[in-house]
């Protein structure tokens, strides 16, 4: 019996020799030729940005301001646009997932836990959330939204011209510029001090952000106060920026389109 067993674990070991022999050079790509078949690895971002468009709220009028943001992000020749208004249900898990931007104009109203969960879990695994002006007033008091844009509205003074700064030329979203005057509603707006603010304006004489990036998980924050009506949406820098921003989030090269 004993003699029988050794023969054939010799054997096996004989077999299992003769198996690594003829294994090739390569035995990663042997292996993953014989692997069973699975779904590809994420390809590199190319084509056009898949962006949804979410908008809605009191107070501002987020159809034509989304109008015109939908408008300027279609002629640019860069985003796929998706439209939601007055429902923040394309926030859940599964309607969300087709999509690596989205953008958020929005103010006041009141997020949902699966609403929430399908919108910052999105982001946190490598996507991009652009907001501006009021999204930075929405779900008012809500900590983990704060959390997730880095800051909140406090007040702001009348509709006016004012004067913006830019103080980090390193983001792709302010290259070449260094201030320009706007036409808007300053918002004046208490955030996150961990934020990279891109640019402030002054009020009473101390300096307001304009606009910031930040991570979330793997993906990018883009806020931007700028935009309280259609006129403010208007004007040239507005969509600069935010074409900017939204390239930047999505994490494509930022560039104008022409
Ligand atoms: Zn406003």
């Amino acid at each position: 019996m004993t003699t029988r067993r050794t023969i054939m674990v010799l054997a096996a070991s004989l077999g299992v020799v003769g198996l690594l022999t003829v294994v090739p050079d390569f035995p990663q790509a042997s292996l993953a030729a014989q692997a069973p078949a699975e779904p590809a690895a994420a390809p590199v971002p190319s084509g056009l940005v898949k962006t949804l468009l979410v908008t809605g709220g009191p107070i501002h009028d987020g159809k034509a301001i989304g109008d015109l943001v939908e408008e300027a992000m279609k002629k640019s020749g860069l985003f796929d646009v998706t439209r939601a208004h007055e429902d923040l249900d394309a926030f859940l898990a599964d309607r969300i997932a087709p999509f690596d931007l989205v953008v958020f104009y929005y103010t006041l109203g009141e997020l949902k836990e699966a609403q929430k969960r399908g919108l910052m879990n999105h982001i946190a695994a490598g996507r991009g959330y652009v907001t501006f002006h009021s999204g930075a007033d929405s779900f008012r008091g809500d900590p983990d939204y704060r959390a997730f844009v880095g800051g909140h509205f406090v007040t702001h003074p009348r509709y006016r011209q004012y004067h913006v700064s830019i103080t980090e030329n390193d983001s792709p979203i302010t290259k070449d510029i260094d201030e320009f005057m706007i036409t808007d509603e300053q918002y004046i707006l208490d955030y996150d001090p961990r934020v990279t603010v891109l640019a402030n304006a002054l009020f009473k004489g101390k300096t307001v952000p304009v606009m910031w990036t930040k991570p979330w998980g793997k993906g990018k924050v883009f806020y931007l106060a700028l935009g309280h009506d259609a006129k403010a949406c208007q004007q040239e820098m507005f969509k600069k920026l935010l074409i900017r921003g939204s390239l930047w989030a999505a994490g494509r090269p930022v560039i104008d389109p022409k």
